[in-house]
């Protein structure tokens, strides 16, 4: 939850004190903030009005290039080689991970068809509220996604259709990728990844 740190710190360097007493720089560094003082940072960021939505963008886009960063990503020009199909695959499958990564009881499952490309998340952290909301709370999700796919080199626009946070009974995602070949039309390139690791 650093990129949410850092984007409060961005969009609101004002109130970045106060958010600290949750979002404890030290804990940050060491991955020891819990669930509850997330849940309260959530919720006053939702009192912030509109700039939630743009906090979240930044905060998924950061989310994605740090895990991105940190992990064995092939080479640029080795993924560039690949076809336009196998390039979205291993992206989506990228994508998944770091939606497990952000909170180990949130799963992606991902089914890529031919005119659709669809996240399901369950257990989205972003969207557990008790009153359901007027927009959807998932826009870290959309703009991760997004970032990720970019990375591999496949354009791409992530944005949620449901969400959870505003009644849904689920987080759906869908994702536009322009310039999709269709070798892998149909296919469903992931279950819920519980069975794999995050390294
Ligand atoms: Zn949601």
């Amino acid at each position: 939850m650093a990129s949410l740190h850092q984007a409060i710190a961005d969009q609101l360097p004002d109130r970045l004190e106060f958010y600290e007493n949750w979002l404890h720089p030290e804990r940050l560094r060491h991955g020891t903030i819990g669930l509850a003082p997330l849940a309260a940072v959530l919720s006053f960021l939702r009192q912030e009005g509109t700039v939630y939505q743009v906090i979240m963008h930044r905060a998924g886009t950061y989310a994605a290039d740090w895990t991105l960063a940190g992990h064995r990503v092939p080479a640029y020009g080795i993924v560039r080689a690949l076809p336009g199909g196998l390039r979205r695959r291993l992206a989506l499958g990228a994508a998944r991970r770091l939606v497990r990564r952000c909170h180990r009881e949130s799963r992606a499952t991902i089914r890529v068809r031919r005119h659709a490309t669809t996240v399901a998340i369950r257990g989205s952290v972003f969207c557990a509220v008790r009153e359901p909301v007027a927009l959807p709370l998932c826009g870290f999700y959309a703009a991760a996604i997004t970032r990720v796919l970019g990375a591999y080199g496949v354009a791409a626009a992530a944005r949620t259709d449901q969400c959870r946070g505003a009644g849904a009974p689920a987080c759906v995602l869908s994702v536009d990728t322009p310039d999709r070949d269709t070798s892998s039309a149909d296919a469903t390139v992931a279950c819920t990844g519980s069975e794999e690791s995050d390294r």
